[in-house]
């Protein structure tokens, strides 16, 4: 049987990258992509809602590894090799141009991502690199010199491999067995369910807003940004931030918790009381409710003022001291008690694989067995929305190429 240079195992974003960016390398190798599906790309196929999000306009590395609770720290390196400028160049000379929409997302002009798969399929091809769909890796040993890969259609021989398989606890566990240790999967990039009076009638309605959850042991989750209510409860930007920072903890609490919204983040406590104040003096006559204060969407300000106790149609004349008082603590600090998650059908990713202590990253090698290469999610990093998961993928992709061809 035919020995190949270079088999990946898993036809996905991190394993197409390595795959074209090694034939391009070192144009002689043997390379081999082995997938278990009857297609291969399909994560990248309903990225995005369809777009794909390729990458994120942040271009300063240490930056751009902030956007990844998982993986920050072992990132940095990488990220001086390859990281968004290379990747839109690496496109760009692929004739696809990417664009940058207002909050940093990019995404190919044509909003499709099958421009992405199309590029990579006619790379593949030019580059001869041999695709195998429909066979899914059930075994991995190593040789004297040479890795076995045992597939549901017979065995692969090969003197590099390169794991790309995502988030599959089969391959996980095969990694187990050549000594990796792995961190347990939980999901991360999730919504939150939230039951409650004040947001009720009010799904579709987006404010910015400061989210916190306090974690019992482990100190305050934060996040700050765009924040959407929805039929189920709370999402947008702001909640996504804070499922990814708490994938783990909040799995831990089995999803029930409180979150603390702060609805003005412009202002202090006493700024707001000293303003609410002056309402009452300077528009006593005045319905509360009408005229919604510190720019917030006027729904959500009439919401936060019957939440106070405020009955309609009092007016600001009314309000004692405890009413304004009540009022003050709604707008800065709202309680809700979350009971559950949603999938944020956009992106979702798994927080959790292969140990990145046991990974060299200035090759993607794996520091137990040699020539054995990782890349993408099924290593334990994983970023908050916005393209730095592919972005991930990409740099891996990249950086694992060019130490399997220059070895
Ligand atoms: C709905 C959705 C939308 C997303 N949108 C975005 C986005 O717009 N931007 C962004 O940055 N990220 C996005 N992500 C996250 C992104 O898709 C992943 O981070 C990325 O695909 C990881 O790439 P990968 O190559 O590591 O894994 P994958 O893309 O999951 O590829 C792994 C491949 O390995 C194959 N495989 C697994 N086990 C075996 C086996 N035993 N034998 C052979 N083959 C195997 C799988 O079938 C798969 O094809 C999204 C995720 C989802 C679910």
């Amino acid at each position: 049987m035919t020995k190949h240079d270079i088999i990946i195992l898993g036809g996905g974003a991190a394993g197409f990258f390595a795959a074209i960016n090694a034939a391009e390398m070192e144009p002689e190798a043997k390379i081999l992509i082995l997938e278990r599906g009857k297609e291969v790309l399909t994560k990248v196929r309903i990225s995005g809602g369809g777009r794909c999000n390729v990458t994120h306009a942040e271009f300063i590395p240490d930056e751009l590894t902030k956007n990844y609770p998982r993986g920050e720290k072992e990132l940095r390196g990488p990220f001086h090799t390859f990281m968004t400028g290379d990747t839109i160049s690496w496109f760009e000379q692929r004739g696809i141009k990417l664009k940058i929409e207002d909050d940093g997302r990019m995404f190919p002009v044509s909003d499709s991502s099958e421009t992405i798969i199309d590029c990579f399929l006619k790379e593949t091809q030019r580059l001869g690199i041999e695709i195998l769909k429909n066979h899914s890796v059930q075994n991995i040993e190593k040789l004297t010199d040479f890795w076995n890969i045992s597939t549901n259609h017979g065995d692969f021989p090969a003197k590099k491999i390169l794991v790309a398989t995502g988030s599959n606890p089969k391959i996980w566990n095969l990694m187990k067995k050549l000594g990796h240790s792995i961190e347990p999967a939980v999901p991360s990039l999730f919504t939150f369910n939230i039951k409650d009076d004040r947001i009720k009638e009010l799904p579709g309605l987006a404010t910015n807003a400061v989210v916190k959850v306090t974690l019992r042991n482990s100190g305050d989750l934060i996040s700050e940004g765009p924040l959407l209510i929805t039929h189920w409860g709370l999402s947008g930007p702001a909640i996504l931030k804070l499922s990814a920072w708490g994938a783990r903890h909040l799995h831990d609490v089995h999803y029930k918790f409180q979150i603390q919204v702060n609805w003005v983040p412009g202002f202090t406590s006493e700024e707001i009381l000293e303003k609410l104040t002056k309402l009452k003096f300077e528009h006593a006559k005045q319905q509360t409710s009408k005229y919604a204060q510190f720019e917030l969407p006027k729904r959500l300000w009439q919401s936060l003022v019957t939440a106070s106790g405020i009955e309609e149609p009092a007016i600001w004349a009314d309000l004692n001291k405890n009413q304004l008082l009540d009022l003050k603590e709604q707008l800065i600090n709202s309680t809700f008690s979350v009971d559950g998650k949603s999938t944020f059908k956009e992106e979702f990713v798994t927080a959790g694989g292969v140990n990145l202590k046991e990974v060299n990253f200035k090759t993607f090698e794996s520091k137990i067995a040699e020539n054995l290469f990782f890349a993408g999610e099924v290593l334990n990093i994983d970023a908050i929305t916005g393209g730095f998961n592919f972005q991930n993928a990409w740099t891996g992709g990249y950086i694992s190429a060019k130490a399997m061809t220059s070895k």
